[in-house]
C-alpha cells in the first residue's frame, strides 16, 4: 500500500486541538485532535472489497498482504499518513446532545487516486479518542461486519453511501451488553476501514456554530472548497446554493432508501452526511414484511421516530437543524426556508417517480399513479408481504392474451406472502388492485419485455436481509468467514438472477422474527 499518496487537507486547513494527549475531554475552537490508533494484538482478515480497493488504486494482491492487515488494523503508519479524530455535535432522537465527535473513528488522512478523486480513509473501532467519553473507542465483529457488508451492498444497489474497504478482527475480546439488559459478554473485536470523499456530518456545522461564527465559516468554506468544488467563490449566494444542494442530495438518498427498503435506524444529525451519503451503519435494517412503521432499533421501539415511513420527514427535520446552524452566515431566513420547502415538494415528486418505476411504468401518470401506489402500499402494510420478493415477482405477472388471469398472478406473487393461505379479504384486495394495475400497464407505451427490464433494474432480487447478515456474523464469530464473503459476492449483482443463490433470496424464516440481531438491534456495537 506504499503507493498511496496522502494529501491531508483537513488537518492542513483546519484548526487543531492544542492538547495532544489522548484522554476524554470537551474540545473547543478546533475541528480535530491528533490521535494514534491503538495497537491491536493479532489482526486478521475477515473480508475486503476489491471495488473499494480499486478506489485506492489497489489490487486484490495488495489486500492479501500482511502489510495491508497491519495498516488497516491501525498498527502500521504509511508515509504521509496523519491520524486524527474530528469534533462534532448533534441532535440525538430530537435532543441536542452537545459534543459527540469521532469517538471510535480515527482518520488516517486523504489520498488522491489516479482518477484524481479524493478519498478520506477512516478506521472505525481503532481505539479511544478525546471524543470517546466513557466508552472504549472499539468495535465488535458483529457491528463491523454489518457496516462492511451493508456499505458495499448499497453501492451495488445504486444507493449513495460511504464505502468499506476491509473488516479485520483484532485478536482482542471486548465486553458488550448487546440488549442493554444486564447481560454483558465478551465478543471478538474488529476494525472496519471506511472510505468517503469526506466524512463530514451535519453535526460538524452544528457544533462549530455553537462555538463561534468564525469557526463555522472556516469549516463551511473548507467544505465547499473540498466537497463542492463546482460551486463559485465563497459568498452568501454560494452558501445558499450549497444548502440547496445538500437538500437535494439528502432527498435523493432517502428516495433510494425507500426504493430498496432500507431503514437507517439512527438518523441523528451526527449521522447525516453533508454529501448525502448513507453513513454510520448501526442498528439499520431491511424491510422484510412491508411495514412503514417498522424500525430495527430497539432504542426507538417506543416512538418509532426513525421508522421506515418517517425517514423523509426526519431528513427534513435534520436539514432544518443544519439551516439553523449555518443561518449566521446567511442572515436571511427566506432562502433557507425556500430550500426546505422545496425539499418537501421534490421528495414527493421523486418518490412517486421511483414508485412508478418499481411498478414498471415508463412515465408518471399524474391523474392515476399516486392513488394506485397508495392503494398498493396500504394493501402491503395490512398483510405480511415481503417487499423485495413482491416487487421482483410483480415484473413477471403477465398474460398470454391481454387479460389478467388472477389465479396465475396471485400464484406468481405468493412466495412473497408470509402466511400460507390468503384470506378471502386479502385475495379480494389484491385482485382489486391488480385489475387497476393491469389496466394502467396496458395503457403504457412500452412492451412487456421492456417493462421487465425496467422493473428488474429498480427492484433488487438480493438485499442484505437481516437474518442473513446475522447468520454470516455467527459463522464469522466461530472463525468461518465464508458466508460474509458469499454475501459480499452475491450483493455485487443485486439485480441479476443468480440461480445458484436462490437460498439468499428467501423471505425471513420464522425463527428470525423476534431474534436479536435479526429484527431487534441496539446501538451497542
Ligand atoms: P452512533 O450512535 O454510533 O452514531 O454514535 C454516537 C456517538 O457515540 C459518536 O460520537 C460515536 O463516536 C460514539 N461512540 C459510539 N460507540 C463508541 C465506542 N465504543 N467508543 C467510543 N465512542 C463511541
Ligand atoms: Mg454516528
Amino acid at each position: 500500500m506504499k503507493h498511496l499518496k496522502f494529501d491531508n487537507q483537513f488537518v492542513q486547513q483546519l484548526p487543531a486541538d492544542s492538547i495532544t494527549e489522548n484522554y476524554p475531554r470537551q474540545v473547543q475552537g478546533a475541528c480535530f485532535s491528533w490521535v494514534t490508533p491503538k495497537h491491536m494484538q493479532a489482526p486478521a482478515m475477515v473480508a475486503y472489497s476489491k471495488e473499494a480497493a480499486a478506489l485506492l488504486d489497489s489490487q486484490e494482491q495488495d489486500c492479501q498482504s500482511e502489510s495491508f492487515i497491519q495498516v488497516f488494523a491501525g498498527n502500521q503508519q504509511l508515509d504521509g499518513m496523519q491520524s486524527y479524530a474530528t469534533s462534532y455535535g448533534g441532535h440525538q432522537f430530537g435532543n441536542w446532545a452537545g459534543q459527540l465527535g469521532d469517538g471510535r473513528a480515527i482518520n488516517l488522512g486523504e489520498i488522491t487516486n489516479k482518477q484524481g478523486e479524493r478519498w478520506a480513509i477512516q478506521l472505525k473501532g481503532a481505539g479511544p479518542t478525546p471524543y470517546s467519553r466513557t466508552a472504549d473507542g472499539l468495535a465488535v465483529l458483529r457491528s463491523s461486519i454489518r457496516e462492511f457488508l451493508c456499505s458495499e451492498a448499497m453501492v451495488h444497489l445504486g444507493v449513495p453511501t460511504t464505502r468499506a474497504l476491509s473488516v479485520l478482527t483484532t485478536g482482542e475480546q471486548l465486553v458488550r451488553d448487546v440488549m442493554y439488559d444486564g447481560n454483558p459478554a465478551p465478543e471478538p473485536g474488529a476494525v472496519v476501514c471506511r472510505l468517503a470523499p469526506s466524512f463530514t456530518r451535519f453535526g460538524h456545522f452544528q457544533y462549530y456554530a455553537q462555538q463561534n461564527v468564525e469557526l463555522l465559516k472556516q469549516f463551511v468554506d473548507y467544505t465547499i472548497k473540498m466537497d463542492f468544488p463546482h460551486l463559485p467563490e465563497l459568498n452568501k449566494e454560494t452558501y445558499i446554493k450549497w444548502f440547496e444542494e445538500v437538500c437535494t442530495s439528502t432527498c435523493a438518498m432517502i428516495v433510494e432508501w425507500m426504493r430498496v427498503g432500507f431503514v437507517h435506524g439512527v438518523m441523528n444529525t451526527d449521522n447525516m452526511s453533508i454529501l448525502g451519503l448513507t453513513i454510520d451503519y448501526g442498528p439499520y435494517g431491511w424491510l422484510e414484511p412491508y411495514d412503514p412503521n417498522w424500525t430495527p432499533n430497539t432504542t426507538d421501539a417506543q416512538h418509532h421516530r426513525y421508522a421506515f415511513g418517517q425517514q423523509a420527514q426526519i431528513g427534513h427535520w435534520n436539514l432544518y437543524q443544519l439551516a439553523n446552524a449555518i443561518y449566521p452566515l446567511i442572515d436571511e431566513v427566506e432562502p433557507l426556508e425556500k430550500a426546505l420547502n422545496e425539499y418537501a415538494g421534490r421528495y414527493g415528486k421523486q418518490w412517486l417517480l421511483m414508485m412508478t418505476k418499481k411498478l414498471g411504468f415508463s412515465s408518471v401518470n399524474k391523474e392515476t399513479d399516486s392513488d394506485l401506489v397508495k392503494q398498493l402500499l396500504t394493501f402491503l402494510g395490512q398483510q405480511e408481504i415481503d417487499m423485495t420478493i413482491f416487487y421482483r415477482r410483480l415484473a413477471n405477472v403477465s398474460s398470454k392474451d391481454d387479460t389478467l388471469d388472477i389465479e396465475t398472478a396471485i400464484k406468481q406473487l405468493s412466495p412473497a406472502f408470509y402466511s400460507d393461505e390468503l384470506s378471502a379479504n386479502t385475495k379480494k384486495a389484491l385482485t382489486d388492485w391488480l385489475e387497476v394495475y393491469w389496466q394502467r400497464r396496458q395503457q403504457d407505451s412500452i412492451t412487456a419485455e421492456q417493462r421487465i427490464v425496467l422493473m428488474n433494474k429498480v427492484n433488487p432480487k438480493y438485499v442484505l436481509r437481516n437474518y442473513l447478515a446475522q447468520q454470516a456474523i455467527e459463522k464469522s464469530e466461530q472463525g468461518d468467514h465464508s458466508m460474509v464473503n458469499e454475501l459480499l459476492d452475491v450483493l455485487r449483482h443485486p439485480y441479476d438472477e443468480q440461480p445458484d443463490k436462490e437460498h439468499l433470496n428467501q423471505k425471513r424464516p420464522e425463527w428470525a422474527k423476534l431474534k436479536v440481531g435479526c429484527s431487534m438491534l441496539s446501538c451497542s456495537s
